[in-house]
């Protein structure tokens, strides 16, 4: 990606979007279907923590029909009901092993459940979700020979670069953890992902913005970023009434030039595959009221880059 014409011209798009790289990848469209597979958390049971990382809640983010008292190939079948509902035209689906750290297991639990899901017809392959400091050598050669024959993916929950953020948001984990696991994903031939949310408190505009180099120096397939929500009963949501002051809640349209200027400095060879989440709002304890669909927000983002000509990658400096 050179500039918006160039760039327009391959995909149509001021930025690396992660459904035109499916598109091409498998020359359909393809959903992912979440899947709660009961696992835990290290910083849940104890082995790192009891109160998890302050901000939360997997309710906020896991849809209905997911429930891990039903086994994968049942949760696929809602999943996969619920989706042709919703897009009458899906078809083919990925598993996505979504709720809590998907790879908190023995080895042989894990294989069995990545298989269940990978034999259920119309699956193309796993999205794995989790910690960097959650994943083993031996998980990662499995994960490999998989990715012969299936679409794999391992995203894993970055958050911030800033270790004192990460401290204060109580992760169990620092920035070099998160590049280790990149790394060596990566290393495997295995795709990767990264989460990071915007607006952690302590976390400046600058250093977000900043951070766009850190995270293009990683070898990342893709980066999905979400704003931070207040979740009802979280540490940080009641961190947020005591100390009010140590939080940037953007408005909509603050949080929209902030991505925008950290796309800019954004590698153009990653793919962004969300620029916002969305809480049911029933969970929400934020004074803000724009956490609306996710669709919508990209939208505006895309609008935000084209009414400012500009584009990912436009400031990244290799
Ligand atoms: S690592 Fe994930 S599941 Fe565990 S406490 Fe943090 S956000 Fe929650």
């Amino acid at each position: 990606m050179t500039g918006p014409e160039t760039h327009k011209r391959e995909t149509g798009r001021r930025y690396n979007s992660y459904t035109d790289w499916f598109n091409k990848l498998f020359g359909k469209r393809v959903q992912k279907v979440s899947i709660n597979a009961g696992f835990t958390c290290p910083n849940r049971d104890g082995t790192l923590g009891s109160g998890g990382c302050t901000y939360c809640n997997n309710e906020a983010f896991i849809p209905a029909y997911c429930t891990p008292d039903i086994s994968v190939t049942e949760q696929l079948k809602k999943g996969i009901a619920f989706h042709h509902r919703r897009y009458r035209r899906a078809e083919n689906f990925l598993a996505y092993f979504q709720a809590y750290t998907n790879t908190y297991a023995a080895i042989e639990r894990l294989k069995s459940l990545y298989d269940e899901a990978l034999s259920y017809p119309g699956i193309l392959g796993i999205v794995i979700g989790t910690r960097p400091d959650c994943i083993s050598s031996s998980m990662l050669d499995y994960l490999a020979e998989l990715s012969r024959d299936y679409f794999v993916i391992v995203e894993y929950g970055i958050e911030s670069t800033n270790d004192d953020i990460l401290r204060h948001i109580n992760r169990g984990h620092d920035f070099a953890s998160a590049v280790r696991a990149v790394t060596e994903t990566a290393e495997k031939g295995i795709y990767t992902g990264a989460h990071l949310i915007f607006g952690l408190p302590g976390e400046t505009r600058a250093q977000i913005i900043e951070s766009a180099a850190t995270i293009s120096a990683l070898p990342l397939s893709s980066i999905k970023i979400h704003q931070l929500q207040l979740v009802r009963g979280t540490l940080m949501a009641e961190e947020y009434r005591n100390y009010p002051e140590r939080f940037d809640l953007y408005s909509l349209e603050e949080y929209l030039d902030l991505v925008v200027a950290f796309c800019e400095r954004l590698s153009p060879a990653l793919m962004i595959e969300r620029i916002s989440g969305e809480a049911p709002p029933g969970l929400l304890d934020d004074p803000r009221d724009w956490h609306k669909r996710s669709n919508e927000i990209f939208g505006l983002f895309e609008r935000m880059l084209e009414s400012r000509d500009t584009w990912q990658g436009r400031l990244y400096n290799k």
